[in-house]
């Protein structure tokens, strides 16, 4: 048994430079590739990635860990725990057939480029065969995995593991009520912020520099890991030792490098943070990616758009950027970055928002996998439940149903673990409050020690080793629930808006 053990560590770790090569041609893709590199570096991908398929899946590797599983009893934790997550692996790779996978790599490649032509001419129908295409293909993908109650669970599986589409259900419920009920508040309160000070141009270089010392207080190790910037920023990394965080700029919009490079580093923490010995295994990854999702909304949201970080960085980061820290005070800064407008646009929406977009998102995608709406009615559910959730009228299908990637390249799934990532990070923060009682003395003081290594001893560490609800459970004492989120959203914005 040491000797297969050892053999499959071999072969894990192979496949886990071979996913990392891929890591890093995709971060130059993202990054510095020149526009002609495309068409190569897409082969390049293409043949690295059937490599990494064809080890995960080969005969050798399937008998392998089958005979190790069975013996899983007399294995150490360590091991055990190994065995579990790569037979895991194994299993849900292997059940899909290889001429399925063929067809659902062409769909996702021609419905991506009938995204992008739709969304410019704003033409929703001209997509809607593709997507008719990429739903039926997941329909089949949920098939092929098996699953109990609705296919969703089967492709919530990919991105969160140990969720259920029933949780979720429970979870968003009371959530999207309470949550939009705030919003409406907010909107009709006659105390909002002043913003006018921010309708400037701000210097980008500066932009830069400061999010670099910020990073570094909050822990990111600059020996082992940089950040560049990107068009849509993103982290990757390429081991333990080395984490890629991207950041991007703007003249006019003074918050946008600062929040985006503190969102990255929260995920860049977390790949740093996976324990050395879990290195070129699969444990050493996220355990889902509403958890990797936490770690970013907490360091962005939770610290970056409180009061006491601000008390601390407002004088630097004005500095920084040649302003006089006696004309903009912290209160100033922490009210125009919690400014609340419900807006069109995901990506660009608050953090009061923004868990409005998932549900609706969420909604959709359940019903179009159960067979209870066809893709043609996307268009109309979307514009009414915007109507409904934050009162926005949908001026067309760009800045409506057309806005986001994800379907287009059949990520059916993926969108709820945003809005658990800041589940999930409210829920911690309740618990880090009661375990750290001078946080946020010391974020007043820029100081994330403490905070850093809760999360590292509660989250990074495990990797692979617990599901999502579990890391909860065991950090928190309770199930993941939208409850600690709703109080906290509640006490930040009913003081900032004087509801
Ligand atoms: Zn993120």
């Amino acid at each position: 048994m040491e000797n297969e053990l050892l053999e499959l560590r071999e072969k894990l770790g192979e496949i886990s430079d071979l996913e990392s090569s891929l890591a890093l041609l995709s971060w130059d893709q993202q990054t510095y590739m020149p526009p002609k590199g495309a068409a190569a570096r897409g082969r390049q991908q293409a043949t690295i990635s059937a490599l990494a398929h064809q080890m995960l899946t080969s005969p050798e590797m399937g008998e392998r860990l089958q005979r190790l599983h069975e013996s899983r009893d007399e294995l150490s934790d360590d091991d055990r725990a190994l065995v579990d997550v790569a037979f895991y692996d194994y299993k849900r790779t292997a059940c899909l057939p290889g001429d399925f996978i063929v067809e659902l790599t062409l769909a996702q490649s021609s419905g991506y480029e009938a995204w992008v032509a739709a969304r410019k001419n704003i033409d929703f129908p001209s997509f809607l065969p593709c997507l008719e295409k990429l739903i039926d293909l997941a329909k089949r993908k949920a098939e092929y995995h098996g699953y109990e109650g609705s296919p969703y669970n089967a492709l919530l599986e990919d991105f969160e593991r140990g969720m259920t589409a029933e949780q979720l259900d429970s979870i968003f419920g009371e959530l999207s009520l309470r949550q939009s009920n705030l919003v409406g508040k907010i909107t009709a309160s006659s105390n909002q912020p002043d913003t006018t000070w921010l309708d400037r141009n701000w210097p980008e270089q500066s932009q830069l520099d400061f999010t670099l010392l910020l990073l570094r207080d909050m822990g990111f190790d600059f020996d082992a890991g940089r950040q560049d910037l990107a068009q849509h920023p993103f982290t990757t990394s390429f081991s333990l030792h080395d984490v890629r965080l991207t950041t991007r700029t703007s003249r006019n919009d003074l918050f946008s490098c600062l929040t985006g490079s503190i969102h990255e580093g929260g995920h860049g923490l977390y790949e740093q943070g996976f324990h050395e010995s879990d290195a070129r295994t699969p444990l050493a990854k996220c355990a889902s990616l509403g958890i990797h999702e936490s770690q970013a909304r907490a360091w962005e949201n939770i610290i970056g758009r409180s009061l006491p970080f601000w008390r601390h960085y407002a004088p630097l980061f004005l500095k920084h950027l040649d302003s006089d820290p006696a004309k903009i005070s912290a209160d100033q800064i922490f009210r125009a970055i919690n400014h609340v407008r419900p807006s069109l646009v995901r990506v660009e929406a608050d953090e009061c928002t923004y868990n409005l977009h998932i549900i609706l998102r969420y909604e959709i995608e359940r019903a179009l996998l159960e067979g209870k709406m066809a893709a043609g009615e996307i268009p109309e559910a979307w514009n009414a439940r915007m109507k409904e959730l934050l009162d926005i009228e949908v001026p067309d299908d760009a800045s409506g149903c057309l806005q986001d990637i994800h379907w287009s390249v059949g990520l059916f799934g993926y969108f709820p673990t945003y809005a658990l990532g800041n589940l999930y990070a409210a829920q911690m923060f309740e618990q880090i409050e009661k375990d750290l009682p001078n946080l946020w003395t010391e974020v007043e003081a820029g100081q994330f020690d403490g905070l850093l290594g809760w999360l590292r001893r509660n989250v990074h560490l495990h990797g692979r080793r617990k599901l999502a609800p579990r890391i909860i459970y065991d950090s928190t004492g309770s199930e993941p629930s939208s409850k600690a989120y709703l109080r906290y959203i509640e006490a930040k914005y009913g003081k900032l808006y004087n509801l």
